[in-house]
């Protein structure tokens, strides 16, 4: 299946490693262009030049923190029209609620809901008068099934989910859609650190602990960034056009709902 999108701009943010790298993997193999961001300069490069070898498509990368306004100055004045904007940041620590400070609060928000909110503010409105955009925001399955620990991260996607839900439906008309990807257990770095601290704690080992969630889910297995990504290029499809304002969950089955 060709997606359609070839030659078209892709901003993916935090997209050294993990699900934001795989989106963006995936996108270039459909001949998007790209502007990739992380904080982390090294890395960043080798990813960029890592998918320009392997696609050929055209990577710019933008070392910022995309959580604070000079990171996002940064990135738009790179990137200031994008056509498909994929969200994306670290999540928040797990921890007790108990210990939560008001400054804690305000970090998860700017991370997980407002960056995302004021990336979509900035580029939206050139998305509805071109006539093409695709944003997909990478929340969690936490926003389905809250996961105690994870407060600070239930919280803020929560909110940017309600966000989504209002303005999903009035960007449609114009060939812009707007959708969340809800990622269960993906087997990245951060599934690996949350899974480490657990580990330490329970006196297991980290390979005890992680055949331990792999069992836990009805796969028998974590997700693949891959299959991340790619379902990530689906919904910036041209073919995508007439699915907005969802919940895409890919947990492995493990949310056991009907709806
Ligand atoms: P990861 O493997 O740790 O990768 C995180 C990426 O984001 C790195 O490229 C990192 O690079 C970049 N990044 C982090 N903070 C940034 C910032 N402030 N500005 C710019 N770039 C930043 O994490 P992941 O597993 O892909 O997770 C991605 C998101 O999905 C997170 O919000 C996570 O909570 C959520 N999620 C993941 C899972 C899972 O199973 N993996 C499940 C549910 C939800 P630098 O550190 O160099 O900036």
């Amino acid at each position: 299946m060709q997606l359609g999108i070839e030659g078209r701009h892709a901003l993916v943010c935090a997209s050294s490693k993990g699900l934001g790298r795989a989106c963006a993997e995936s996108l270039a193999r459909e001949g998007c262009q790209l502007t990739l961001v992380a904080r982390t300069e090294s890395t960043l490069h080798a990813t960029a030049q890592a998918i320009r070898a392997a696609t050929g498509v055209q990577v710019t990368a933008v070392v910022a923190d995309i959580t604070t306004p000079a990171g996002r100055g940064l990135v738009l004045q790179a990137c200031p029209q994008p056509d498909i904007l994929v969200t994306n940041a670290g999540g928040p620590p797990p921890g007790d609620f108990h210990d939560w400070t008001r400054e804690d609060w305000l970090a998860a928000l700017d991370a997980n809901m407002l960056t995302p909110i004021e990336l979509i503010k900035a580029t939206v409105d050139g998305m509805v008068a071109r006539r093409f955009g695709r944003i997909v925001n990478i929340t969690s399955s936490a926003v389905k099934a809250p996961i105690d620990v994870l407060g600070l991260s239930n919280g803020a996607r929560a909110g940017l989910t309600g966000f989504v839900a209002g303005i999903a439906r009035k960007t449609v008309a114009h060939n812009v859609t707007i959708n969340n990807l809800l990622p269960g257990p993906f087997d990245t770095d951060r599934l690996r650190g949350n899974a480490a601290k657990a580990a330490s704690h329970s006196g297991r080992t980290l390979e005890q602990e992680l055949e331990q969630r792999r069992q836990a889910n009805p796969a028998g297995r974590f997700g693949t960034p891959a299959e991340f990504g790619d379902a990530c290029a689906f919904l910036c499809s041209a073919q995508a056009g007439f699915i907005t304002g969802q919940n895409l969950l890919m947990d492995g089955g493990a949310f056991p709902g009907v709806l």
